[in-house]
């Protein structure tokens, strides 16, 4: 299917995060078919949808006379047949995180679906791929959103074992025409990408938290004046090229882990910036200029937080 035929998609679950998604959609040209048994929810959807557009207006990211057209292309309903029968290149579920809810969905999307609608979900932490058991298993893909999904850029775009390559790709293309940023995983793994990082950092402040180690506001504070800095500039991966792979492999030595991937990027003499060439390729550029570009950015980075009071709580 090519992508300029993507015209019409259907998100089933209107709350927390469906009714952002049908609002992204639509804020893109798409018709969207928005379904929820819940008829107040449904209501409650379109009015943060207004909401929401209008602070987008606010901000002028959208022209104030489209706020109305967008809405008009959200199509609510309570009745998930009615919302399938003009036609869905796309369905996406976000129903409540109940394995058999969803698997009963799925198995009435692939019933009332012609055989090309790409049927996805955007569960955070179910295995879709081994509780939904369709006929054609090649049209289910996961595309996770992050909270809110009118505003967070990144999608996570995740196959089951046997997820088609071209439901992949039409996906993460769709997504693309969204504005948005998909990341496509070549696997399911628990998490995606996001989760599991976010899983690990969950279980240290809930250490902190209840050892007494720092207050809420000290964790907070010291990840913002720290981390908060650096990650949007280099990542959780080149900020490794950073600190030098040599030490976070003698780090890691040390607390009796021993990692394959450092041992062969160490004994590569791929060490990080300082050698043009860690777990990124810095091209034969040399350290300083490498890191002169990089503390540019920390630079108007630190400068942006100060400037809108982020070191300070919400
Ligand atoms: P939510 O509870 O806010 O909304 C779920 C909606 O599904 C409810 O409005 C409910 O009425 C509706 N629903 C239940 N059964 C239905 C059915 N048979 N047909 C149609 N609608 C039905 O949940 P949420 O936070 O939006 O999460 C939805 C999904 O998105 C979950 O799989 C969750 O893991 C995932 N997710 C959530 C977040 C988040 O931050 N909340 C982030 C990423 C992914």
């Amino acid at each position: 299917m090519e992508m300029k035929d993507a015209k019409r998609v259907v998100v089933v679950g209107a709350g927390t995060m469906g009714h952002g998604i049908a609002q992204v959609f639509a804020q893109g040209g798409l018709e969207v078919g928005l379904v929820d048994t819940d008829p107040e929810i449904l209501d409650h959807a379109l009015r943060k949808a207004a909401s929401s557009l209008e602070l987008l207006a606010e901000h002028g990211m959208l022209p104030e006379e489209e706020v109305d057209l967008v809405l008009q292309r959200i199509h609510p309903t309570t009745n998930l047949e009615e919302a399938l029968r003009p036609g869905a290149d796309f369905v996406i579920e976000a129903v409540f995180e109940v394995p058999d809810l969803k698997r009963e969905i799925f198995e009435k999307l692939e019933s009332l679906t012609p055989a090309d609608t790409i049927l996805a979900s955007n569960t955070s932490s179910l295995d879709i791929f081994g509780i939904v058991r369709l006929k054609d298993p090649r049209r289910l893909v996961v595309a996770h959103w992050f909270a809110p999904p009118q505003i967070i850029p990144l999608v996570e775009v995740v196959p089951g074992p046997l997820t088609s390559p071209d439901a992949v790709k039409f996906t993460a293309s769709l997504l693309s025409r969204l504005g948005k940023r998909p990341v496509v995983m070549s696997q399911f793994v628990p998490g995606f990408i996001v989760n599991r990082i976010q899983f690990a950092i969950i279980q240290a402040v809930l250490e902190m938290l209840e050892k007494g180690w720092a207050t809420p506001e000290e964790i907070d504070l010291a990840v913002k004046t720290s981390l908060g800095v650096r990650l949007p500039v280099v990542g959780v991966v080149q900020s490794l090229d950073f600190t030098g792979l040599r030490l976070v492999r003698d780090i890691e030595l040390a607390a009796g882990r021993k990692s394959a991937f450092l041992e062969t990027k160490v004994s590569q003499g791929h060490l990080g910036a300082s050698t043009s060439r860690g777990i990124y390729d810095y091209g034969g550029r040399s350290e300083q200029e490498i890191l002169r570009k990089r503390d540019r950015l920390y630079l108007q980075m630190l400068r942006h937080l100060e400037t809108i009071k982020a070191f300070e709580p919400v």
